[in-house]
């Protein structure tokens, strides 16, 4: 069994991949090629925002975005320190300091409970995580930043396809941003990732730092990176969009089974909460357990792959341990000791999520 199944998903979809992949070869327009915006025109068309602008991956898209707000030294960002690194690491690389805040226990995601307190005369933007594939209290954030004038910077790296209050993720603040990491909802066969706004003025900031700052051809007017999603990437997404709206329906489903299952077969199992008005595309299937390493390790014995995310809060990391005391985030502390994710793929078959959760229920026993 594979953690995530990418062979029958391309097995499902090789025709189409193929034969997208073939176009641009043929074609040979590598680099902002036709699929370049046929791809942001089908995302646009998914998600409702204004704007798409494909970036190099979902790390891109968060630099890119944090460059267009005009991040000046010392601007503070808040965001959640239980995150994969790139999330602060891009604050921090655009020049900004970040500045963590608490999840809430049973979600993982930042509470906006606490985030007013950690505002400042130097807070520029707010960027929460949609973690494992459900987005965070986006109306109580959205509230909270335009009261204080703050940009909202929706990570929603492991949320493409997720609904909230019956809009997509992506389009539910300033800015959303996606990655197409080929083990994402949406993977490419690469790297990839995308920026959505529906500021006219951001995205053609976005736009123009995506290529060197260039507001023209070399006419360089601010500073830019590298940032572009190639052709061939896009091509394989667009091969993948034809299924997924099914795969994004099968992993609600597999979402619901694995909580009935788990209930029925482990008493007391403590589970992720997903909030009424949102769902949860289980970019990873996420549980607590106690004793993790020692489960683990009985999972793969059983031949269940598994994996942890994150097993420490970025201000326990070397790299990040100075933006916060290490008592500060006590439930992001207490989340990395005791999440661990299970298979979760849109091609996991009932079978082999039954076994899935009979060997979990024994690995506890
Ligand atoms: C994967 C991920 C990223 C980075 O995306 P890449 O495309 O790998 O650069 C950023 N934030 C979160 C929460 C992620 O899961």
């Amino acid at each position: 069994m594979d953690f995530i199944d990418l062979k029958s998903q391309y097995a499902a979809l090789r025709d189409n991949i193929n034969a997208r992949i073939q176009t641009v070869l043929d074609h040979g327009q590598y680099i902002l090629g036709p699929e370049v915006k046929e791809m942001e025109a089908a995302l646009i068309a998914y998600t409702g925002a204004k704007h798409c602008i494909s970036v190099a991956s979902g790390t891109e898209a968060l630099l890119i975005c944090l460059m267009a707000l005009d991040l000046q030294p010392g601007d503070e960002v808040i965001t959640s320190p239980f995150t994969f690194a790139a999330t602060a690491e891009m604050i921090v690389l655009a020049g900004g300091v970040p500045v963590f805040v608490d999840i809430q226990p049973d979600t993982a995601n930042i509470d906006p409970t606490l985030i007013e307190a950690a505002i400042t005369a130097k807070t520029k933007a707010i960027m929460p995580v949609s973690l494992y594939g459900q987005v965070a209290d986006m109306g109580a954030i959205n509230a909270i930043a335009a009261k204080h004038g703050l940009a909202v910077i929706e990570d929603a790296a492991q949320s493409f396809g997720a609904s909230y209050q019956g809009k997509k993720s992506c389009n539910l603040s300033t800015f959303g941003c996606t990655s197409f990491f080929p083990s994402k909802p949406l993977g490419c066969y690469g790297d990839g990732g995308a920026i959505f706004t529906s500021d006219d003025v951001l995205a053609q900031a976005c736009r123009e730092i995506r290529t060197h700052g260039q507001s023209q051809r070399y006419l360089h007017t601010r500073m830019g990176v590298g940032g572009r999603m190639d052709t061939l990437q896009c091509a394989v997404v667009l091969g993948k969009l034809d299924r997924f709206e099914w795969e994004v329906r099968r992993r609600l489903e597999l979402g619901d089974a694995y909580k009935r299952k788990l209930q029925a077969a482990i008493p007391g199992v403590q589970l992720l909460a997903v909030r009424e008005d949102r769902d949860c595309v289980w970019a990873q299937y996420t549980v607590f357990v106690n004793d993790r390493e020692a489960v683990q390790a009985r999972l793969k014995e059983a031949g269940v792959p598994t994996a942890v995310h994150y097993p420490r809060p970025l201000h326990h990391q070397p790299a990040y341990a100075k933006y916060s005391s290490p008592e500060a985030c006590p439930h992001s502390i207490a989340a990395a000791q005791r999440v661990m994710s299970l298979p979760m793929s849109a091609d996991l078959t009932d079978a082999q999520q039954g076994s899935v959760v009979a060997a979990l229920a024994e690995a506890l026993a």
